[in-house]
């Protein structure tokens, strides 16, 4: 008698003999938890992360499609996946649940805060190291019903059966001739087992290379692929599941009714129809989405945790991008119709919109850094002066200390500063993240201005010296006017000192006669603006000088004048 052999009393009799402590039934096991109340077509889904600790944008790609799912009466979970002993590190937890939450996407079940460690929901534990017994529950079912055994081969034998398989150019894995422990008997497993042989557990793959599996796939629409024929590891030696075998118990009693997950996942899923078969659950519906890929010369290719920086989450945290623009992209990569309901509904939260599984592209989203960033300036452009100031002040404390006394100093002055060319119709766009925040605003705040102008106003401007000085003359004699007036007589009152004083009114007209002027109106203004801020790319120049009020705009210029007259 061997395992290909066996009698179902004998199976039954194998499970005894390798889980003799293991009482409960899955029935017993189902029992505990109640059954779930959903709505028609409403989605159970899980993001299911391994603990490694370092955060994947594809991470919350993940995390947000589940969410953006289970939107309408759903149920979105948190489960850990940390069965890999070897690949989870410290505090791998933690992090997941502090990312989640840092991006308002907090799971309705699981872990959900961090310290302590917490979790919530009816249907947990949702950490599966803390699942073990309910494996071995599984597994003492699985194999009375016939569909797992134990296999005793060692790593040297494993290698060698490769070697022979790669020599002899057929498939590797454990299958027909090579699945050597599907020979041995009952009282063979019993003496092995008895001298403290070690084990894993493999599915007892039906040996039929003609079937075929189909099952229906939301984003693939169909996955018909050959049945499973391998005898893949289901419990290692150390006792934990492999993901094959734990998902499968976790969906089934998780109450899941999707598998959202990434497409490297396709190969497995004839695995996993018979994982499912063995534990008597049924199969939940699929959807399999392309990862975030980028073109690396002319192919594509996966963002790479090693290779990319932009994979980490820190990469966006650290230049300060902000959260909503990160979640707007990404949605955009999912459903191209996002860019268009977002011009239209500025002000939503991205959970309205529409979100459609089956709208996801079989090819991967092509990650683009430059969309990001405009995406991220109109998301800037639409908060208000107010928000602007709060939120980078918290990406400073937390990634650039330095902002914080320049920001700070004066909180009024710097609500005006980002009041500038706010709101309206066109709404000034310049800003995608808070690192930028000294290179678009820098000349309105004195610690950065100063370290322009001491370098000499290197932007110089086209107009003499001499000229440079009498316009000053008259900027520092009429500044207090123009906080009288609106941007539109300020205009004129500037057009008009420039036609009586030697300005050409027009490029052209300079530049037809250039004798004739001193420089023609754009030089004058590009003069006023060098000599307010050092710079020739700066924001408005009314609103500039209404930020900076009377006495700060007075000083910068006089000590333009100096400057320009010695
Ligand atoms: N722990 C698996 C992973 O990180 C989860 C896959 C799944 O969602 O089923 O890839």
């Amino acid at each position: 008698m061997t395992i290909d052999s066996m009698t179902p009393d004998d199976f039954r009799a194998l499970a005894d003999l390798l889980f003799p402590d293991v009482e409960k039934t899955i029935a017993d096991v189902q029992a505990q938890y109640p059954p779930r109340d959903i709505s028609d077509g409403a989605y159970v889904s899980r993001f299911a992360p391994s603990p490694t600790g370092f955060l994947h944008i594809g991470a919350i790609y993940t995390s947000l499609m589940n969410r953006m799912i289970t939107r309408n009466g759903g149920v979105y979970i948190l489960r850990i996946e940390d069965t890999d002993q070897n690949r989870e590190i410290e505090g791998g937890t933690e992090q997941i649940v502090e990312a989640l939450n840092r991006v308002e996407m907090t799971p309705a079940e699981g872990p959900y805060t961090s310290n302590p460690l917490q979790e919530r929901g009816d249907y947990g534990p949702y950490i599966q190291s803390e699942r073990f017994d309910l494996y071995q529950i599984f597994m003492k079912e699985v194999v009375a019903n016939g569909w797992a055994y134990p296999c005793f081969m060692t790593t040297e034998e494993l290698d060698e059966i490769r070697e022979q398989q790669v020599k002899s150019r057929v498939a590797p894995g454990i299958y027909g001739s090579y699945a050597r422990s599907r020979q041995h008997s009952l009282d063979k497993i019993k003496q092995k087992i008895e001298a403290g042989e070690e084990y894993v557990m493999r599915i007892k793959a039906p040996n039929d290379t003609n079937s075929k599996i189909r099952v229906d796939d939301i984003v693939r629409d169909k996955i018909e692929m050959p049945a499973n024929n391998l005898d893949a590891v289901l419990l290692k030696a150390d006792g934990f599941p492999t993901y094959h075998f734990a998902h499968a118990v976790d969906d089934y009693l998780m109450g899941i009714n999707i598998v959202l997950r990434g497409d490297e996942w396709i190969p497995s899923v004839p695995l996993h129809v018979q994982v499912n078969e063995a534990i008597g659950a049924p199969l939940p519906m699929y959807a399999h989405f392309a990862p975030i890929a980028k073109m690396d010369g002319n192919s594509r290719r996966k963002l790479s945790k090693r290779k990319d920086p932009e994979a980490a989450m820190s990469y966006y945290y650290e230049n300060g991008y902000p959260i909503e623009a990160i979640i707007d992209y990404l949605l955009n990569l999912m459903n191209s119709s996002f860019e268009n309901w977002r011009a239209e509904n500025p002000d939503a939260h991205y959970e309205d919109f529409d979100f459609d599984l089956d709208k996801l592209g079989k090819a991967s989203a092509l990650f683009d850094l430059d969309k990001l960033t405009s995406i991220a300036k109109e998301t800037i452009a639409a908060y208000t002066a107010e928000e602007v100031y709060e939120k980078a002040v918290e990406w400073a404390q937390l990634y650039d200390e330095s902002y914080i006394p320049i920001l700070t100093a004066d909180k009024a002055h710097s609500i005006r500063v980002f009041d500038i060319e706010r709101g309206g119709d066109k709404p000034r766009k310049d800003l995608a993240k808070w690192d930028e925040i000294e290179e678009y605003y820098g000349v309105l705040f004195d610690a950065f201005f100063e370290n322009y102008v001491p370098a000499g106003y290197a932007d110089a401007p086209e107009i003499k010296n001499e000229d440079m000085v009498e316009l000053l003359d008259y900027l520092i004699e009429t500044t207090p006017q123009t906080f009288n007036e609106d941007k539109m007589d300020w205009l004129n009152r500037m057009r008009e000192y420039a036609a009586d004083n030697g300005y050409a009114k027009r490029r052209k007209d300079y530049k037809n006669d250039p004798d004739a002027y001193k420089g023609w109106f754009g030089d004058m203004m590009m003069a006023f603006r060098v000599a307010l801020t050092g710079k020739t790319h700066t924001p408005d120049l009314y609103e500039m000088v209404l930020a900076l009020g009377e006495e700060k705009t007075v000083a910068r210029f006089q000590r333009a004048r100096d400057h320009f007259a010695s």
